[in-house]
């Protein structure tokens, strides 16, 4: 196995930042070294004013989800070469029992997706289409066998991933007994399905009322109510996805404050952009940043709200929620009709650069940065100390980001499967180095020199978070 020395650098973790070099042993890192001190080894990598992260891990993303009429049109093998160029080490997707769909079933048809494709390390979430006997069982033996402790519900998408407060309430309480987390897409469903009816009816077909019908009331009022529900099932531990709006977060505050096992994540799209700039971009432009939950209004504090959430944590964690479609056949869906417009961002690969940018606008700090996109979201998802963090024992992921760097994103130069880029246009002052994934450098300098079928499925535990 080889011996790798990584020098000169500045090590950031959760707790700040170190210079020191690391010592990688074939996958594992074997031991930090005060600058100098390591021994000599064959092959180092020169990371002298650079900073040295653990590699990210994407708590959400959805490579290949049937969605609309169609799928996400990044493969395991695109969305994770993608996200290994933009020092991503790890995804979490989310496996999907459709609704009338045995919960194995659905899993092993993620497997069959991913086995053999990734460029990159992965984990499954597993979305329940319908809450039952049967699935509360399966819960059991995912979590104890299967490597999967976190169960995402939708309150949103009548007849679709829908789940009503009773299911939703049956499955926390099972959650509650097993250890495991759910996830839940916080909309009131039912009360937008009136809103989008209503919208059709008066002529209103831009892409711009799909964030108009999704007021950011029928957000909070969703994670209002999940968060009661997770409390009538003896606390279960309660992970909001997706949050985007200011009253939504008050919620999680409040719910927090009192101690509650909740939290949130919120995505890049809804630090950045806006209701009125993309989303009401004209004709039908704005449907490259149709996703659910909504952009939110610029005139409104959301942006600074949920970066004021990411300092006092919380929001714990930055996931994308990568659900990418390419404009030509699959946003066109929704030409003369914004309800039937895909949902959905791909952002996979500029998660880690994006975040940074908010360290250099002195939004966040570099190691709230690191545990943002790294080592919370291990934490969070029962990845840890395997994931998230550089430390001996742990596996080498490793990303050097070059704060001297520059990126700027195009769909001219973006490796994820989309033909067009939310972030047209984006200038990021940082760029990524090299990535190593379990000790293998596949990306450096810009050439990548990674392959499919060489990240491999990572079984997770229970949540760190939880007493
Ligand atoms: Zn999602």
């Amino acid at each position: 196995m080889s011996i790798k020395l990584i020098k000169g650098g500045t090590v950031v973790g959760p707790t700040g930042a170190i210079l020191a070099d690391v010592l990688i042993d074939g996958e594992t890192i074997a031991a930090l070294y005060a600058p100098g001190r390591a021994p000599e080894v064959e092959e180092t990598i020169d990371a002298s004013g650079k900073l040295v992260i653990p590699g990210a891990v994407d708590a959400h993303t959805h490579m290949e989800l049937p969605f609309g009429g169609t799928h996400a049109s990044d493969t395991f093998d695109t969305g994770t070469k993608a996200a290994a160029i933009g020092g991503t080490t790890t995804i979490i997707d989310f496996a999907v029992q459709r609704t009338g769909e045995v919960i194995q079933d659905g899993l092993a048809a993620w497997h069959g997706k991913a086995e053999g494709n990734c460029h990159i390390d992965y984990a499954f979430h597993m979305i329940m289409g319908g809450v039952d006997d049967e699935s509360l069982k399966a819960m059991d033996h995912l979590v104890a066998s299967e490597g999967i402790s976190s169960f995402k519900l939708f309150m949103a998408y009548p007849g679709v991933f829908y789940s009503d407060d009773g299911q939703i309430l049956r499955a926390m309480q099972k959650a509650r007994d097993n250890g495991a987390m759910i996830m839940m897409h916080a909309e009131n469903g039912p009360a937008i399905d009136v809103l989008v009816r209503q919208a059709l009816e008066r002529g209103e077909t831009d892409p711009i009322h799909h964030g108009l019908t999704r007021p950011q009331e029928l957000e909070a009022e969703a994670t209002s109510r999940a968060i009661w529900l997770a409390s009538v099932a003896a606390d279960c531990p309660l992970y909001i996805v997706h949050l985007s709006a200011s009253k939504a977060l008050d919620q999680v505050k409040n719910a927090r404050d009192l101690g509650k096992n909740v939290f949130a994540e919120t995505c890049p799209q809804y630090l950045y952009l806006t209701l009125e700039d993309q989303l009401g971009a004209p004709g039908f432009e704005g449907a490259k940043w149709v996703c659910s939950t909504p952009l939110r209004s610029k005139h409104e504090t959301h942006r600074a709200d949920l970066w004021q959430g990411l300092r006092t944590n919380d929001l714990s964690v930055v996931s994308t929620d990568h659900c990418p479609f390419c404009f030509k056949d699959q946003k066109e869906l929704g030409l003369g009709d914004f309800s039937k417009i895909p949902n959905g961002i791909g952002s996979v690969e500029h998660r880690v650069d994006l975040l940074y940018q908010g360290v250099v606008d002195g939004k966040l700090s570099l190691s709230r940065w690191v545990e943002t996109i790294a080592t919370t979201p291990a934490r969070m998802f029962g990845l840890f100390p395997k994931k998230g963090i550089i430390a001996p024992g742990s596996d080498a992921d490793v990303v050097i980001y070059d704060p001297a760097g520059r990126t700027r994103i195009s769909a001219e130069t973006h490796h994820m499967n989309m033909d067009h880029s939310a972030w047209e246009g984006w200038e990021i002052d940082g760029r990524v180095d090299t990535v190593l994934s379990r000790g293998e450098v596949i990306a450096s300098g810009g050439e990548y020199l990674g392959r499919a079928g060489r990240g491999q499925y990572v079984k997770r535990g229970l949540s760190d978070y939880l007493i």
